[in-house]
């Protein structure tokens, strides 16, 4: 090692002991006759002393030298400070400096390496490697690494086995578009890079693996949002022999484990609640149940009483906000405009007050009676003083606007508390989903899930209402993970391929391996993947997953430190057989 010690670890008790030390220079104060200088490394900042008349010449003049970030070695004395520093752990001592080397000159780097830098995001995104110097950037991938070793250590205590599925594969059916590589050795042939290992999981199964995971980066080609990257992480996980509560139960324990290990926070129940019940209660398949606020369905209360706006809808829904009779007109205004936002696109917003004196108004009390007012109060469970916001129209739109705006009131009134951690299974979600745009059905899922057996016959009836043995677990209204039992014999599968409207070559072209293995003794089985970049986000309380990753790309999915994607010569694309005109 070139150093005793590291920049964090000295102490008052190590006063009169010859160390040395390596790190980078974090700033110099030069008073003439003394000098300070900072240094820094992982683990945190020495101050070294130099002083006129007791310190060598030679090393003066070398400390008069240093600049920001470069790199040092430092041997001297501990010795106790005059004036401590009581803000860092090192602030009681600092280093006598009896020799210095400069390991390494630096630049100046393009923005300050401290915890508040002058850098933006595009110029600390170029300099990636000079940001991560920054602790709260590393802190957060420390954080990461810890959160994978709670996983690995749970996992294996389980009996998982962790198995690498390779990168180079074909299409996996999860929604999204895939990443190809075009193949040299196969001209006009392509690979395609993995949505997640699904497939392979599920052969993993069939060879009797039993219990599989992996913490694997998987790839989609979509639009990004702050939360989505290109290339992400998940924590993904099959199992044999099992049915949808020993999943729920192996994952409950895996985040309970996690939260414990991680945030020191033992997390209360995880309630289940069904697809249905989500999108009627809170209009959401990922409800943040932190607060209450669930839908209140007025159609009955609410039409014909001459209000055509209401009469014409198909759902009356209002929720109930504690405490906001008070609220102004500017407030209401407000709200009313939020609901109206192109994104949101309601119509409008009605609102009722349940005044302290027992009386009620509201935005339509032309058509409304307090008797009538008082009726929908009781269906909301509303008391004096609360606050009853109602909207209208078709259900699916209606239903998702109420949502955004239970999630808006519930940020507002303070129910959202990113230290609270609440936990929801959400099950029984539909097989399959209709697309307006293709007019077909998709799998909500994906392929492979397994119809609820009950509802096997509505297949050929009413496939929308063909329910599956698919969850998702939910935190604080994000969705951490989800999975499913699977189909695991020929015939369903075939049957399912045919209902996504496959025909029977396609299915087979695709996916002819996996029905194959069908055939060779496939055990019942089921999963789950975790998102692992948007726990790690949840689990240090922000909303971005980005500062999550060590080398992150940007919503244009550039990575602007190393510049890519980028051209490929001629000769490169020669090899390949690739024509680009
Ligand atoms: N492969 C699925 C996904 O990435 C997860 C699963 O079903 O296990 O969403």
């Amino acid at each position: 090692m070139l150093r005793t010690h590291t920049c964090g670890e000295l102490r008052e008790s190590n006063c009169n002991e010859q160390v040395t030390l390596c790190g980078w220079v974090q700033r110099s104060r030069d008073k003439g006759g003394l000098m300070w200088t900072d240094l820094r490394d992982r683990y945190g900042i020495t101050q070294l002393s130099f002083e006129e008349g007791s310190t060598p010449a030679e090393v003066l003049e070398t400390a008069r030298k240093l600049g920001r970030e470069f790199v040092v070695k430092a041997t001297g004395t501990v010795v106790e400070r005059y004036s401590k520093n009581d803000n860092i752990p090192t602030g009681g001592i600092e280093i006598k400096v009896e020799s210095l080397e400069i390991l390494n000159g630096s630049k100046v780097p393009p923005f300050i390496i401290e915890d508040d830098t002058d850098g933006g995001e595009e110029l600390r995104m170029k300099y990636r490697y000079l940001d991560l110097r920054r602790n709260e950037v590393r802190s957060k991938l420390q954080l990461r690494s810890k959160l994978a070793m709670a996983v690995r250590n749970y996992l294996a205590e389980q009996d998982f086995i962790e198995v690498e599925t390779p990168v180079l594969i074909k299409s996996t059916p999860e929604g999204a578009r895939d990443f190809v590589v075009p193949s040299r050795m196969n001209q006009g042939e392509f690979y395609a890079l993995p949505q997640s290992p699904q497939t392979f999981k599920q052969l993993l199964m069939v060879s009797g693996f039993d219990r599989y995971f992996q913490i694997v980066k998987c790839f989609r080609d979509e639009d990004l949002r702050a939360d989505r990257q290109p290339e992400f992480t998940q924590i993904d996980c099959e199992m044999s022999f099992v049915n949808q509560e020993d999943i729920l139960n192996t994952f409950e324990g895996m985040t309970r484990h996690m939260f414990s290990a991680v945030r020191g926070v033992e997390l209360g129940d995880f309630p289940h609640m069904t697809y249905a019940d989500a999108m009627r209660k809170y209009g959401n398949d990922k409800p943040d149940i932190r607060f209450g606020m669930e839908f209140v369905e007025l159609n009955e209360l609410a039409q014909n009483k001459g209000f055509s706006i209401f009469d014409q809808a198909e759902l009356v829904v209002g929720i109930c906000a504690e405490g906001c009779a008070e609220y102004t007109r500017k407030q209401l205004d407000a709200l009313t405009d939020f609901v109206k936002r192109p994104q949101i696109g309601a119509k409008g917003l009605v609102y009722v007050k349940c005044n302290a004196d027992g009386t009620f108004k509201s935005s339509v009390d032309k058509f409304y009676s307090e008797e009538d007012l008082k009726a929908w109060a009781d269906k909301a469970g509303a008391k004096a003083g609360d606050l009853i916001l109602v909207l209208s129209g078709t259900a699916n739109e209606t239903r998702k606007q109420m949502s955004e705006l239970r999630l808006h009131m519930g940020k507002e009134l303070g129910l959202r508390d990113k230290n609270t951690f609440q936990p929801l299974w959400v099950i029984d979600f539909p097989l399959l989903e209709w697309d307006e745009e293709t007019e077909r059905f998709h799998a909500m899922h994906h392929p492979f899930t397994s119809p609820k057996a009950e509802d096997m016959a509505l297949l050929d009836t009413d496939p929308g209402k063909v329910r599956a043995n698919a969850y998702d677990l939910v935190i604080n209204g994000v969705e951490i993970g989800g999975g499913s039992i699977r189909i695991h014999d020929r015939a369903t599968q075939q049957l399912m391929f045919k209902h996504l409207g496959f025909t029977e070559e396609e299915a087979k072209a695709q996916f002819g391996f996996l029905m194959d293995a069908f055939e060779y003794g496939a055990p019942p089985h089921g999963g789950i993947a975790f998102g692992f970049d948007r726990l790690c986000a949840m689990f240090g309380g922000s909303d971005s997953i980005r500062d999550y990753i060590a080398f992150p790309k940007n919503t244009s999915g550039r990575d602007v430190m190393i510049d890519s994607p980028s051209t490929i010569d001629e000769a490169q694309l020669k090899e390949l057989g690739i024509n680009l005109r």
